[in-house]
């Protein structure tokens, strides 16, 4: 049977949402929550029909009947490759300045990869324009030092 409710499993005891989303959630009927708790498993053959909820404090776990499990951990940057070639931060975010440009002169970066307070499509697409005119002024620069 579909289910016609949501649980919401949070590792920690409070949410660092917009209060005005949180206070939303909670007062939607629809919406449960378990706190300090983490998924250990997942059961089901041709589908998910229940997972494992390990509550963090108390160690214990339990099963919970679900039609579906939709995982958001947080994000990871796919820099590794770039570690010790351009400036990161300690979550492997990309420092950039207010014109995109790395560490490296020349080389520029946009998006949720850089170190940024906000990560929304129309603030990657903003990053994205500033740094293609960055990078063409660099050019132009380079073009007329160079003589090339
Ligand atoms: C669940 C969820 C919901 C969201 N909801 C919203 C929303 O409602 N509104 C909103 O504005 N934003 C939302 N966002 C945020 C938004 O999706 C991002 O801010 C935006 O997509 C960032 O764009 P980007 O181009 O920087 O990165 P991405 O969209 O992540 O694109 C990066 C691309 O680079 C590729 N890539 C990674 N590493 C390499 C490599 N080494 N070589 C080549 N390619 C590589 C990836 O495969 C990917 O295609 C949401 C994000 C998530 C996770």
């Amino acid at each position: 049977m579909l289910q016609t409710k949501v649980t919401v499993v949070h590792q920690f005891d409070n949410f660092q949402a917009y209060e005005h989303a949180i206070e939303e959630a909670h007062n939607n009927p629809k919406i449960h929550f378990i706190l300090n708790s983490t998924l250990t498993g997942f059961h089901g053959t041709e589908s998910i029909n229940s997972v494992d909820i390990k509550n963090l404090k108390s160690g214990e776990i339990q099963e919970f009947k679900t039609d579906g499990a939709f995982i958001f951990i947080g994000y990871l940057p796919n820099t590794e490759f770039l570690q010790d070639k351009l400036e990161l931060n300690e979550r492997g975010e990309i420092i950039a300045d207010s014109g995109m440009e790395t560490s490296i002169p020349g080389v520029f970066a946009a998006g949720d990869c850089i170190a940024n307070r906000y990560r929304q499509v129309t603030t990657a697409v903003g990053d994205g324009t500033i740094a293609a005119l960055s990078a063409l002024n660099h050019i132009h620069k380079t073009m007329k030092e160079t003589g090339n």
